[in-house]
């Protein structure tokens, strides 16, 4: 590994939304790193009002910024919900972003999502594909904030020369997930939904759609690894895909939990259920040409993710596994 351009031992680093499934796993990662961390929280400050970020920057005056704030939701909510995806992000980012260019900060990390990309991208998808095609509709309000983020580096780089860089997450899992089977993604809820077929003892396991859809998965802890990586050793305009760069259908990831959660019962496929995009991969070389690789497979992060579950991650009869 070469020697980062940018170490981050002996600096300030902010985590904004440290409490999220992003953010936990950065403040995680960054244990190992002789950094001091600093969090802000609601009552510090809200990240949606422009006086409350650039006051709470004024008076911490971070070195690093890691920009894991953003309102997210599955598909229900981002069609529910569209003004507060489009306003609170939005403004969450040009807060941080632009309070972060006039405090001087050294270094900021925006983490954006893989949903940015066209809803007809060709796959694996490459940076490159970025505003080439219409999005996919009941995402864009999302989608459309966090290109907006992507372009508010480029911009301040372009302007003032600000070393601020953007990342895309693949479909991400791990500690802090939503199991919530109504707004969930689907390993999540497939891990829930195995697992309480088991201590029920049922026969059958309903997997929505088709079981044929691809789909690549990142354990949240090996984001962040790379996320912390790319804080090292990046600096450049392009924003960088952030996956694990294998794809399994759905029907696989099912047996997957299956064997990792013990239940040996069959699987039941719902045709009621819409199977959304037949595949999205991301296309993660570049990521690979500076020198990071996901080591966790599947298996490893499934398994690790059913081990660690906890009394508050919302899987009401998990004492009884
Ligand atoms: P997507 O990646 O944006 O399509 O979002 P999801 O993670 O919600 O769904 C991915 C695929 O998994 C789709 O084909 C779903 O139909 C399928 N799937 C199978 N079972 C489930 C389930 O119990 N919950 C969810 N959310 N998706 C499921």
């Amino acid at each position: 590994m070469s020697e980062p351009v940018f170490p981050l031992a002996g600096k300030s680093v902010w985590v904004a939304g440290h409490r999220g499934m992003v953010g936990s796993a950065l403040v995680r990662r960054l244990q190992s790193e002789k950094c001091s961390v600093l969090t802000a929280s609601r009552d510090d400050a809200d990240l949606v009002r422009q006086e409350d970020v650039e006051n709470w920057m004024n008076a911490n005056r971070p070195q690093v910024v890691f920009l894991a704030a953003a309102k997210v939701g599955g598909i229900h909510a981002n069609n529910t919900y569209p003004a507060q995806f489009l306003y609170e992000n939005l403004m969450i980012e040009a807060n941080i972003i632009h309070a972060a260019f006039k405090a001087g900060v050294e270094k900021l990390v925006f983490l954006g999502s893989t949903c940015i990309y066209p809803k007809l991208a060709p796959q694996p998808i490459p940076e490159e594909a970025l505003l080439t095609g219409s999005l996919e509709p009941t995402n864009e309000w999302y989608a459309i904030a966090k290109i907006a983020g992507i372009k508010l580096c480029q911009a301040y780089r372009r302007q003032h020369g600000s070393d601020f860089i953007a990342a895309q997450p693949t479909n991400l899992y791990g500690p802090g997930d939503n199991y919530d089977l109504a707004t969930s993604h689907v390993l999540p809820a497939l891990l829930r939904k195995a697992h309480e077929a088991k201590v029920s003892g049922a026969k059958t396991l309903s997997v929505w759609g088709s079981g044929t859809p691809l789909r690549e998965f990142l354990h949240v802890d090996d984001l962040a690894d790379a996320v912390v990586f790319l804080a090292k050793h990046y600096s450049g305009d392009r924003h960088i895909n952030v996956g694990s760069g294998e794809e399994v259908s759905i029907r696989e990831l099912a047996e997957a939990v299956c064997q990792v959660v013990g239940f040996e019962g069959e699987l039941e496929f719902d045709a009621s259920k819409p199977d959304g995009t037949p595949r999205k991969l991301a296309d993660v070389s570049r990521l690979t040409q500076l020198g990071w690789q996901s080591a966790r497979s599947l298996e490893e992060g499934l398994e690790s993710t059913y081990r660690e579950l906890g009394s508050d991650n919302g899987l009401p009869d998990f004492q009884q596994r």
